[in-house]
């Protein structure tokens, strides 16, 4: 590997460390030519399989692509799809698999984008789940608020006596 200060092709490692995860190893490495230190980070190649049967390198730009049009329009910052696109590609290389199919990263995208915005969450769901009806939508929303309940706890309990009805 070329050193990215003087283009020296040739470099020395003087440390590597794995990833507390084991899904990655950075090397420290040292050029004899201009004696600046870099990092390489090393991972096994992660290709995700096109629907044409074609694969192509896991990308997290293309996983923000995918999301940014559900996300027209909602709170939702460039640092927090680039937040989102890590924990994607986190979660798919934690269950160790070189391979995964186009439409399962769209199916891993949804968990975190539920947690980060609701409405582009059923936006994005409705296209990766297929959603075909007004029922589809209904039973998504319904669960969303069963989440939300229950991560509200004793929130919720008390708001429910508040909102009955005044005997005015
Ligand atoms: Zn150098």
């Amino acid at each position: 590997m070329y050193c990215p200060f003087c283009r020296n092709p040739d470099s020395r490692v003087v440390d590597s460390r794995m990833a507390d995860d084991g899904s990655a190893i950075r090397r420290r490495r040292q050029c004899p030519e201009c004696g600046r230190r870099f990092t390489t980070v090393e991972t096994t190649s992660l290709s995700v399989i096109k629907r044409s049967g074609v694969g192509e390198p896991f990308s997290r730009s293309k996983v923000i692509n995918g999301v940014r049009k559900a996300c027209q329009g909602r709170p939702v910052s460039e640092d927090d799809l680039a937040l989102l696109a890590q924990e994607v590609e986190e979660q798919i290389r934690s269950s160790g698999a070189a391979e995964i199919d186009a439409h399962e990263v769209g199916l891993v995208i949804l968990g975190p984008l539920q947690k980060l915005d609701k409405v582009a969450y059923l936006r994005f769901a409705s296209v990766y789940q297929a959603f075909e009806s007004l029922e589809d939508f209904e039973s998504a929303i319904a669960l969303l608020r069963q989440e939300a309940e229950e991560d509200a706890g004793g929130i919720a309990a008390k708001g429910a006596k508040t909102s009955e009805k005044s005997p005015l």
